[in-house]
């Protein structure tokens, strides 16, 4: 009999095959009740079955049970057009583990694809997965590029050789790279020691962020230590198919956090955060590995978590400024983090935070997706603007690099005077708009 997918000439190529193979355990767990639907964005945007979560869990199911080729075209579409954004995930009573599901998917496609790849495109992918946001070095290169063709405006130029869309994104690397640093006590004494996860996009795209983290850590009575040895989280590689290389990622940062010393391992970037707190199941089945993994992930915790969670330094001042809240995926959906970003924006005196409408729908970022799914990112990221056009908010906050390079891009096209800002960089802002009580009176006085 012919199965879906393959034509006569063509037999079928593969089921899942181990290692990484979507556990039947978890797509049997779907009771198809559809309640996930209404939080999907390509489902929201198609009105397709098979653009939805249930459409795209049964798509597994079928390739699990040997009735759908596994290269079969709309498989490895549906595959690549989801964003793992795991809205489904958190709005599922089931408790359907979707993102184990895409994550082996893809794991299972990357290595069936990968003898039919040219050389040429094998290249290009290993430099894409393995090289350039693993290693500082490519990446250093490239952000010494953009900026090159930011000052000299060849970044117009770059439209024409079909880098539009990568350049539209790039923010401006105006400041200088933030750099691994040994341990910063603050004023006080220190009543813990955090590790900075200082990621790949991070120290180069928003050092900002970074410094605005180590101070916001002091005011929390905590160490900071941001050590050389830590590197890539290993996101990328994992929403790529390639969960080997980033189990080799994993390691090394489980070893620079055991190094350190450091109580907790802290991360300003959602969709680092997400990856670094299931280092657990990554190496699940490597008995070597498995329990470091685990009290590695146990250890791990989002700036806003932290934050949200100690008793900070009272003296904040006022930021009277209208602002939203753009919930990360990888922080809502994956970490389950949603309230502790708003009670931090709630903290700062004058600040109107207003709720934008939508505001945990993916903004079409989702890692790499922005470049290898255009349109549909193009779609989300319009949408997003839209619904943050509606609150009239001056600021928009986030709290994951590509949220706000989706957003800044966004904003800009459609020629809104809108600020984006990380959590940590607006409770900074804050601080540093605090005047001591006598330095106030005096002001007062003086303008009397
Ligand atoms: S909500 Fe859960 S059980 Fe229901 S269709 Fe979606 S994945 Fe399946
Ligand atoms: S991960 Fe996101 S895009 Fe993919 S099926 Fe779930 S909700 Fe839809």
């Amino acid at each position: 009999m012919q199965r879906e997918g393959t034509t006569m000439d063509a037999p079928i190529s593969l089921g899942f095959t181990d290692p990484d193979v979507p556990p039947a355990g978890v797509y049997d767990r779907c009771i198809r009740c559809g309640l996930c639907l209404p939080s999907c964005p390509t489902y929201l945007e198609t009105m397709t079955e098979t653009s939805s979560p249930r459409g795209r869990i049964s798509l597994i199911k079928a390739v699990g049970e040997g009735r759908l080729d596994l290269l079969a075209e709309g498989f490895q579409a549906q595959m690549s057009e989801c964003l793992d954004c795991r809205a489904c995930e958190a709005a599922c009573p089931s408790g359907v583990r979707y993102g184990e599901l895409i994550e082996g998917a893809r794991a299972q496609i990357a290595r069936a694809l990968a003898p039919r790849r040219s050389l040429l495109q094998r290249t290009v992918r290993g430099f894409l997965v393995r090289r350039l946001f693993a290693g500082r070095g490519w990446l250093a290169l490239a952000a010494a590029l953009v900026r090159f063709a930011q000052r000299t405006r060849l970044d117009r130029l770059a439209a024409v050789f079909g880098l539009g869309r990568a350049i539209a994104l790039a923010p401006t690397l105006d400041a200088p790279p933030f750099r691994p640093f040994a341990r910063r006590d603050p004023a006080t004494p220190a009543q813990g020691l955090a590790l900075l996860h200082l990621g790949c996009v991070m120290p180069l795209a928003f050092p900002r962020v970074h410094a605005a983290t180590v101070r916001m850590l002091g005011r929390a009575r905590l160490a900071v230590v941001a050590p050389p040895d830590q590197g890539c989280c290993g996101a990328i590689a994992v929403h790529a198919g390639d969960p080997t290389f980033a189990r080799s990622l994993a390691k090394r940062n489980i070893v620079a956090f055991e190094r350190s010393g450091a109580d907790v391992y802290v991360v300003n970037a959602a969709g680092c955060g997400a990856a670094l707190k299931e280092y657990g199941h990554l190496l699940a089945e490597d008995p070597a590995w498995r329990e470091r993994a685990q009290r590695f992930a146990a250890r791990v915790r989002d700036v806003t978590e932290v934050l949200d969670a100690v008793e900070l330094d009272p003296r904040i001042g006022p930021l009277p400024l209208r602002a939203t809240y753009q919930d990360p995926c990888h922080l809502a959906h994956a970490q389950r983090v949603v309230a502790a970003p708003r009670r931090l924006l709630a903290r700062i005196p004058e600040l109107e935070l207003v709720e934008m409408p939508e505001s945990a729908l993916c903004c079409g970022s989702a890692g790499v997706y922005n470049l290898t799914q255009p349109a549909m990112a193009e779609r989300l990221g319009q949408r997003k603007i839209a619904n943050l056009a509606s609150t009239d908010a001056r600021v928009v906050v986030t709290a994951n690099p590509g949220c706000a390079l989706q957003l800044a891009a966004g904003l800009r096209r459609a020629g809104m005077a809108v600020q984006v800002k990380h959590v940590v960089e607006l409770l900074d802002d804050a601080y540093a708009a605090y005047s001591a009580p006598p330095a106030r009176a005096a002001a007062a006085a003086s303008r009397e």
